[in-house]
């Protein structure tokens, strides 16, 4: 079952007079509940490809499809509805606020649901994360006072707050230690057991080779699919 597809995506950045093709016509599809890579070399188009599919960037010609619906043919407002409802993003960065605590971050989504989320059930989600990411004891502690591991599992969590059916990560192992990234891995590996499919980006041959597919890319285009 096809999940997303991309059908001859490019997309070219201006930067005053400099084009920049960054993705030159890719066509694949997105299998439901696979785990799937996308590796190649620093520059060759990987975040702006995750971008992309997670409809955060909009690609300067060709189609996303996602559930049989055409992206392109969105307006802004639904575009962003179909991307708070399918996707959660863990970026590179981790982009969580450092003088929030874990609570206050992973509450963040609930707070711009379209339905309001009362008090006591944001409660009891965040709660129940945390414990599916193992940091139940941190839930009152700010970011700033965390590990590289936790504030990535604080990461997951808030990806994963609203149940996207989608999950991007762009090198979520990148800056962690190979236990911390392995336990990461677990963490991620258990929500494709649970029917979510899960893009990533990576460097580690390893990790690329522990997924269901992996799309190899080198300047904008894919060079094999394995
Ligand atoms: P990767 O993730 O594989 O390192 P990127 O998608 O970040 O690749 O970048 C692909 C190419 O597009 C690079 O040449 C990069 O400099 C360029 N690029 C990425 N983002 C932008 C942007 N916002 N504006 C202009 N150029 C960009
Ligand atoms: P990665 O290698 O993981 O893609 P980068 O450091 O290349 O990370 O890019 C980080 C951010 O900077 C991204 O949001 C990307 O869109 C932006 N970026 C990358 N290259 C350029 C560029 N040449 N001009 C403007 N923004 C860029």
């Amino acid at each position: 079952e096809v999940i997303i597809k991309a059908m001859e995506v490019k997309k070219e950045y201006l930067t005053g007079k400099n084009k920049t093709l960054a993705i030159n016509n890719i066509s694949f599809d997105v299998f439901k509940g696979e785990k799937l890579a996308i590796t190649g070399p620093s520059g060759c188009g990987k975040t702006t490809l995750l971008n992309i599919l997670g409809l955060i960037v909009k690609p300067t010609s060709g189609n996303i499809i996602i559930d049989s619906k055409e992206i392109s043919s969105f307006k802004e407002r639904e575009r962003a509805r179909y991307r708070n409802k399918y996707f959660g993003y863990i970026v590179q960065d981790f982009a969580l606020i450092e003088e929030f605590t874990v609570y206050e971050n992973i509450e963040i989504p609930l707070l711009y649901t379209s339905e309001k989320v009362p008090r006591s059930r944001r409660r009891k989600l965040i709660s129940e994360l945390l414990t599916q990411v193992g940091l139940e004891v941190k839930i009152n502690e700010k970011v700033k006072n965390l590990s590289g591991g936790q504030r990535q599992r604080v990461a997951i969590a808030r990806a994963i707050v609203n149940d996207p059916e989608i999950i991007l990560a762009d090198e979520p192992t990148g800056s962690l230690d190979s236990k911390t990234g392995e336990e990461i891995m677990t963490i991620l590996d258990n929500l494709v057991q649970l029917g979510k499919t899960l893009i990533l980006i990576t460097h580690d041959n390893g990790l690329a080779q522990s997924c269901d597919r992996q799309i190899k890319l080198l300047d904008g285009k894919i060079t094999e699919i394995i």
